[in-house]
């Protein structure tokens, strides 16, 4: 482990500035939706940031709106007062934590949507955004349901100013900057915002990027290219602002919602890719998300290891069998709610490829198995531990969604399937195959030598101890009329 040895000799002498990584990117962490994840508490939050330093990462991208105690305004975290950081605020000292582990931690929020602002509309119904049919925008949200804001109205500005200042510098004054998300699922198009958007939610975004530098003018304001490059913003039909670019911006790319601007990356202070691969797919995905951000000149890879332990108040993804159920962590159902879900077999592959592939996005995929084996079953690593290793990783994360976990292991999820008919012959042959992989794994780990084989098999028997009786009955093959 030469790159994790020398980041971690690099760390003793840099802190409390962030570590310098190894590998072609400055930056590298991870991005969590703090505010999803209730059940928490500092000690937990400790472990997890200790956990981002262990993969080599420097930088958290921290989700905070609607997950601390705002004062100004309690409707931005009623939803979730059940929160740990909302019962008693631990996040500064969390930071503290960070800093001594050499880890920036970034705040972030989305502008007049998301987590905690969406709530402002529940108390404000004249501020709703419109939607594109002309109507005030529907609920919307994940774990906190609400309503975007129009930023066009002279009140949204102010109500997203007054609350990101408290957030940034009343709560947290020791962070290291913010990471201003612009929404990915809804603008406003009433008259005044429209092919105008961008530029109305930059008012606010360059009045607080300008107090963030006046107070720490090294502080690190992530946004998107939406208020500069002018291209067509993905999924809105609306195009970009095509405003002036300060250098002092960082700038954040996604597959989905914000392509990647050449002309931009080069102006920027920093620039990252933020993907979904290390908490929904697997470690080749995490390596070509790694290629990529390195070819297209990013500085920093911090991808997503979102996990949430919310409970849903409604049917999230339009699945009415989530309704009132606590979400479960990356499928992680043997967990208790305070019990973070990073150190599980599963993600844990997802991390050490995270580790390795951001650190040398080239390494050969036989070196990474290599490297895999040997951290999870030391001497007793085989082609076949490995082999199985990988299948489990992928039986969880195949066919996850955000809100839902892998079919396989979910047979509630293969119920609602077959009640709104979208389980099929093909469906079913995918899980029963799933799941004669995972009994054999079960079978070959009958007697563990290892930590890493009793937890393949603990997980193993965990997976197919969820199909009782009945529920195998849902992944029979049926004939066809
Ligand atoms: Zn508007």
């Amino acid at each position: 482990m030469f790159s994790l040895m020398a980041a971690l000799a690099l760390a003793t002498f840099s802190a409390p500035d962030a570590v310098k990584a190894d590998g072609p990117f400055a930056q590298r962490g991870y991005y969590l939706t703090f505010m999803r994840m209730p059940t928490y508490d500092l000690a937990d939050w400790e472990r997890i940031v200790d956990g981002v330093r262990d993969d080599g990462g420097n930088t958290l991208f921290l989700w905070i709106a609607g997950g601390f105690r705002s004062h100004k305004y309690p409707i931005t975290w009623k939803y979730n007062e059940d929160h740990e950081n909302v019962r008693k605020d631990f996040v500064r000292s969390l930071i503290d934590h960070a800093h001594a582990k050499g880890i920036k931690v970034l705040l972030g929020f989305t502008p007049f949507g998301y987590d905690g602002a969406n709530q402002y509309a529940l108390e404000h119904p004249e501020l709703r955004a419109v939607g594109k049919d002309g109507k005030p925008s529907a609920p919307f949200g994940i774990g906190c349901w609400g309503v975007n804001l129009c930023p066009s109205r002279p009140e949204s500005q102010r109500f997203m100013l007054d609350y990101v200042r408290e957030m940034a510098f009343d709560f947290y004054p020791n962070a290291d900057g913010l990471m201003i998300e612009s929404s990915d699922y809804a603008i406003c198009h009433c008259d005044d915002c429209g092919e105008r958007f961008f530029e109305k939610e930059f008012q606010f975004v360059r009045r607080i990027s300008e107090e963030v530098w006046a107070r720490k003018p090294d502080a690190t304001v992530v946004v998107y290219p939406h208020y500069f490059s002018g291209a067509d913003v993905p999924g809105f039909g609306v195009k970009a602002a095509k405003l002036p670019f300060d250098p002092r911006w960082s700038l954040m790319f996604t597959p989905h919602s914000a392509h990647p601007e050449p002309s931009l990356i080069k102006q920027a202070r920093a620039s990252f890719w933020s993907d979904d691969s290390p908490a929904r797919r697997g470690p080749q995905d995490i390596q070509a998300n790694a290629q990529r951000a390195r070819r297209e000149g990013m500085t920093g890879y911090v991808p997503s290891l979102e996990a949430f332990t919310f409970v849903a108040s409604v049917a999230e993804e339009g699945q009415p069998w989530l309704k009132d159920q606590r979400q479960v962590p990356l499928g992680f159902g043997w967990l208790r709610p305070g019990d973070p879900p990073y150190d599980e077999l599963p993600v844990r592959v997802n991390r050490i490829a995270f580790r390795e592939f951001s650190s040398n996005p080239d390494l050969p995929l036989d070196r990474f198995r290599e490297i895999l084996g040997r951290e999870v079953f030391g001497s007793a690593s085989s082609r076949q531990a490995v082999d199985d290793l990988l299948d489990i990783q992928s039986v969880f994360n195949s066919g996850r969604t955000w809100c839902q976990p892998s079919p396989a292991t979910c047979p509630e999820r293969v119920r609602a399937m077959a009640a709104r008919g979208e389980s099929t012959n093909a469906t079913r042959a995918e899980i029963r195959a799933a799941l004669d992989r995972v009994r054999a794994i079960a079978a070959r780990n009958q007697k563990p030598t290892t930590e890493g084989e009793r937890d393949l098999r603990r997980i193993a028997i965990w997976v197919l101890d969820r199909w009782g009786e009945d529920d195998r009955k849902l992944l029979e093959a049926k004939p066809s009329l």
